[in-house]
């Protein structure tokens, strides 16, 4: 794996492979990878692209700077993995490289950005556009792999891209998951095990939810799921919400014969923990 710390170098070596009639599948992440990570990386190589995958933790998408001074970061690990999985390329830029000057790119997403994550993490998708764009002005990839966990960023990507009509083909890729459930995330590193074992009410919940939703009203099925998620003291929910997969929005009744599909989301904190999932449950 060839690693390049400035935007000139990595440059230089994307020219050439571009000019050898490789195409570039980009996998932008924040770090602290584990195996969820690791699947975007080995969906870019089966369909035969070169694999750039980048770590920054971007500090414009943190509105909270104890998250961010938090945010787990394990470099030599990182490369370890990204090594075993045969990753081609991995850009690791400095705070600098990324923002020679000071970023003031806005970027309104409308309803998208208002709901869920964009209602509670206020300036989030601002930030998150922010540097996807640099990284896609940077990296000139062909194809970018998003994971469904962050189910609201990978649809705000798709909406960046059509917005600024980059020739970019944006691929969303499964969750993966722990064996009892719980969706990896690099933030799990927090938990303790008994934050951990709470934590298996997020998917325990998606997957009943899921169940429930055919023959339940939409209403009861939100008192249920937030009556499931808050009666561990040890849990602050931040929401459970049932929303359309393309325009994010809330549904208020079961519209069974819409086109799109429908998905559950949940946000909460276990103890200084942030965990958020979603699942398609129709
Ligand atoms: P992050 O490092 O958390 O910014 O994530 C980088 C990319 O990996 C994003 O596209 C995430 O959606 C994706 N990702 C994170 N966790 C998982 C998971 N458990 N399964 C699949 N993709 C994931």
């Amino acid at each position: 794996m060839l690693k390049f710390e400035t935007v000139i170098d990595l440059n230089d070596h994307l020219e050439k492979l571009r000019k050898e009639g490789f195409k570039i599948g980009f996998i932008p992440t924040m770090g602290a990878l584990h195996k969820g990570h690791l699947s975007l990386i080995n969906r870019a190589k089966e369909d035969n692209l070169i694999s750039v995958c980048s770590i920054f933790v971007n500090p414009t998408q943190f509105n909270n700077p104890d998250d961010l001074k938090n945010y787990p970061r394990t470099l030599e690990a990182d490369i370890k993995l990204l090594e075993s999985v045969n990753c081609d390329v991995l850009f690791f830029p400095s705070v600098q490289e990324i923002y020679p000057h000071p970023v003031k790119t806005y970027f309104n997403f409308g309803r998208l950005e208002t709901v869920m994550e964009g209602a509670f993490r206020k300036g989030h998708f601002n930030g998150m556009a922010t540097v996807v764009n640099r990284l896609f002005e940077i990296v000139k990839p062909d194809f970018a792999y998003f994971g469904e966990k962050d189910f609201q960023q990978l649809t705000i990507v798709k909406m960046l891209v059509k917005m600024q009509a980059l020739p970019i083909k944006i691929i969303g890729c499964e969750t993966l998951r722990e064996e009892g459930g719980l969706a990896m995330s690099s933030r799990n590193i927090h938990l303790s095990p008994q934050e951990r074992e709470d934590a298996l009410i997020i998917s325990q919940t998606l997957f009943k939810a899921k169940e429930l939703f055919k023959a339940m009203p939409i209403e009861e099925l939100k008192d249920w799921a937030i009556k499931n998620l808050t009666k561990n003291p040890a849990i602050e929910l931040e929401y459970f919400e049932i929303a359309d997969a393309d325009t994010l929005q809330p549904l208020i009744i079961n519209i069974r014969n819409q086109e799109s599909n429908i998905r559950a989301f949940i946000a909460l904190k276990i103890g200084k923990t942030r965990l958020i999932d979603n699942m398609e449950i129709f």
